[in-house]
């Protein structure tokens, strides 16, 4: 493959370290969702927009590490912030004020949280969220949505390998937008189920958004049955000021954060309604044990609480308008060239496939992704399942030479060969 060999050419240094690597890492690799076959760039370092390989290739980054990079690279007032907070010392056996003041600023812009607690990743809000409703309902079940994906600890990964088969009895698998579906597949287990957990905008799902109205049917048959209602926005947040929860107008018990509130820093958070979070009140008899040497650590919350001040209202206009900017020229662009393509776009997140991709979700991890190579090699970088995100500080020419090189690179990957 032509786009492979030409890749190869451009990044000895980077296939260097990967050899390396492989010898103290399985499969080179110490995050399944940052390797892509033959092997990914090694980033030195990056600023604003730009990253730069070890090998010196520069790339515009709209990934922006799996969205979570709202501000780009190294934004001067999360550089300011962290350093501040990094020369007073990076972390106590002991609670800090900047803990409590990003706090305050999350439960203002989502108004469902009344409580919240922080952790380290995604992966453990997802969990404590899952452990709180358990707790709360006294149930086992919780349901959760076809190409969900909430993190990898068992209760969210039952049926792969590794997580005892029991699991899967405490799981329900939902069909996405069906609300019949979402009945016939819980009947008889009502009364078991603790929560339904939902991306409103699903990621790794192919950045798929629920419709308010499948949201609000969710919202009724919760509490119907009594069960709570989780929206996990780890990724989601990011499409409104209120999170996506402010644009739907849906109001979940419980929330769960990560990626854009720790402002780069490894930072997420779960809260919501106060009777639940309060589960975890130490000074309760029997409160739930949350435990976690860098749970609301005051770098991680400093940065986020700097990133989270830039993102004042008029920052999502502009981020809106720059995703319709790029939909509206990538669509034309699948339309003027009929290319078997497509893009999706949320807010500022966008998802395009190609080819064979166009019905899938996700690329197998072992295919050489051409997508992600053909744009890679155009001084683009996006996930290799073709996901990516605009930073706020992207220009609409940035946005434009994303859709051309996009165009350009479906384009190479479709062309009939000619034959001489
Ligand atoms: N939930 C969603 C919706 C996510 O997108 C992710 C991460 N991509 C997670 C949970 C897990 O977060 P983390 O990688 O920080 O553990």
């Amino acid at each position: 493959m032509a786009l492979l060999d030409a890749y190869l050419a451009r990044t000895p240094r980077s296939r260097e370290l990967f050899e390396r690597a492989t010898r103290s890492l399985p499969g080179g690799s110490t995050r399944t969702t940052v390797f892509s076959a033959p092997y990914p760039p090694y980033i030195a370092a990056g600023e604003g927009l730009a990253i730069r390989d070890v090998d010196g290739n520069l790339y515009r980054d709209f990934l922006g590490n799996y969205t979570a990079l709202i501000l780009g690279h190294a934004h001067p007032a999360v550089v300011a912030a962290v350093e501040a907070q990094v020369r007073r010392g990076s972390a106590f056996a002991a609670p800090t004020e900047t803990e409590i003041e990003l706090a305050e600023e999350l439960r203002r812009r989502l108004p469902s949280i009344e409580r919240l607690r922080f952790t380290n990743s995604g992966t453990e809000a997802t969990m404590f969220a899952i452990r709180a409703a358990r707790a709360f309902t006294g149930r086992p079940l919780v349901a959760k949505f076809e190409r969900s994906y909430h993190g990898t600890h068992d209760g969210v990964m039952a049926g792969t390998a590794g997580v005892p088969a029991a699991m899967a009895g405490l799981a329900v698998e939902l069909p996405w937008e069906d609300a019949d579906g979402v009945e016939r597949a819980l009947r008889g287990h009502e009364r078991d189920l603790a929560a339904i957990i939902i991306e409103p905008v699903q990621g790794a799902g192919g950045v798929r958004p629920a419709s308010r109205d499948f949201l609000a049917f969710l919202r009724t048959f919760a509490d119907r049955h009594g069960a709570l209602l989780i929206f996990d926005e780890i990724i989601s947040f990011r499409v409104g000021p209120h999170g996506a929860q402010g644009v739907v107008a849906v109001r979940p018990d419980l929330t769960t954060l990560g990626k854009v509130i720790g402002g780069g820093y490894a930072l997420a958070a779960f809260g919501g309604r106060a009777d639940v979070m309060d589960l975890f009140d130490a000074r309760r008899a029997g409160s739930l044990s949350h435990g976690g040497t860098f749970n609301g650590n005051p770098v991680a919350a400093a940065a986020g609480l700097a990133t989270l001040r830039e993102l004042t209202p008029d920052v999502f206009v502009r981020l809106d308008a720059l995703g319709e900017r790029l939909r509206a020229k990538v669509a034309a662009a699948i339309g003027r060239d009929g290319l078997e393509a497509r893009i999706a776009v949320v807010g500022s997140l966008f998802q395009v496939w190609s080819g064979e991709g166009v019905s899938a979700v996700v690329t197998g991890i072992g295919d050489v992704p051409e997508l992600f190579l053909g744009l890679l090699l155009d001084g683009f970088y996006v996930a290799p399942r073709g996901m990516g995100a605009i930073p706020a500080i992207a220009t609409e020419s940035d946005v434009d030479a994303l859709a051309a090189a996009i165009e350009r690179v479906i384009l190479g990957m479709q062309r009939v060969p000619q034959v001489a």
